[in-house]
């Protein structure tokens, strides 16, 4: 049996559907914010793989929460992976390009020097440190910019103004690769499948949507595909003051994982179809 934690979660919600018969523990069966109750769950659930899809994602609460964020995306994956390897199965673990400072405009290859600016980055890392110091063969996804039809995301954000708004000033120098939930659930899942059935050493890799594109493209490919007639004018960060800085190069690097799983980086304008069909927003 495969164990997630998350249930809720963009992720996790995807997970579920792709993997019906997997565990999924939601926050009142293992609360991340108590890291042994996690560990004790794989303990007392004795499944085959573990993937931990649950994280205190609020980038810019983490920066007033850091105690929170740190026991959720920190201590807790560690505590997971430490029960996870003394059964003796894989785990699998879910990250963010906010592990990296932004600066340049290359692709972050997952070996590059990490150096998050934020709250929420640091206890990201804290939790990829804390797992590769106690599983063997933990494999760490790192992702961008996440979307789907549940939850709270951007593509959900932009319909939900444009519809009352004729233009919208959105970022245009923060750049990544937009990722549909759908997308990292299969490759979680592949990933899964196949670290329980010929166990490759512990790694990290990138998972994003192609192409890059700034949030303000982003937008304009959300309203175009949606039918909706709102202009979009480029504005720098600067002019959208938020608590967390964010970082401008979010651009992933996905070879290690073509070539370490066969796993390709998906276009994101395919699964922003999809996600505005399941809304009932396409035209
Ligand atoms: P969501 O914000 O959609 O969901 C977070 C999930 O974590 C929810 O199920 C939530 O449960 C759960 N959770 C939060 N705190 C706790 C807690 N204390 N105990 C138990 N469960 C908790 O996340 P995504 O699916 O978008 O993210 C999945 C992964 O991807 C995470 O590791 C995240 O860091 C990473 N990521 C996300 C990005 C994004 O743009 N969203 C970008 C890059 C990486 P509840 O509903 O109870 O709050």
């Amino acid at each position: 049996m495969m164990l997630v934690f998350g249930k809720t979660g963009q992720v996790a919600r995807e997970l579920q559907r792709i993997a019906p018969d997997a565990r999924f523990l939601c926050r009142e069966e293992a609360d991340l914010s108590d890291p042994q109750a996690c560990a004790d769950q794989i303990e007392a659930l004795k499944p085959n793989c573990v993937i931990n899809a649950a994280a205190y994602t609020n980038v810019d609460n983490a920066e007033d929460e850091s105690e929170l964020a740190s026991l959720v995306n920190g201590q807790a994956p560690s505590k997971m992976a430490e029960a996870a390897q003394k059964l003796g199965i894989p785990f699998v673990h879910v990250s963010t390009d906010y592990v990296f400072d932004g600066n340049g405009d290359q692709p972050f290859s997952p070996g590059d020097p990490v150096a998050p600016i934020g709250a929420y980055g640091s206890t990201k890392l804290q939790g990829e440190i804390g797992v590769r110091a106690v599983h063997d063969t933990a494999v760490i996804l790192r992702t961008s910019w996440v979307f789907s039809a549940h939850g709270t995301n951007f593509v959900k954000s932009m319909l939900r103004l444009g519809a009352t708004n004729d233009e919208m000033k959105i970022v245009a120098d923060q750049i990544g690769g937009p990722t549909p939930a759908k997308d990292i659930a299969q490759a979680l899942v592949a990933i899964a499948h196949a670290q329980m059935k010929d166990r490759k050493a512990g790694s990290t890799h990138h998972f994003a949507g192609n192409p890059n594109v700034s949030w303000a493209g982003f937008a304009r490919e959300i309203f175009a595909q949606s039918g909706n007639q709102t202009h979009v004018i480029d504005i720098p960060s600067a002019d959208f003051p938020t608590p967390a800085t964010r970082p401008l190069n979010s651009r992933l690097n996905g070879e290690s994982l073509m070539q370490d799983y066969g796993i390709e980086q998906p276009d994101w304008r395919v699964g922003l179809c999809e996600v505005l069909v399941e809304l009932g927003e396409k035209t």
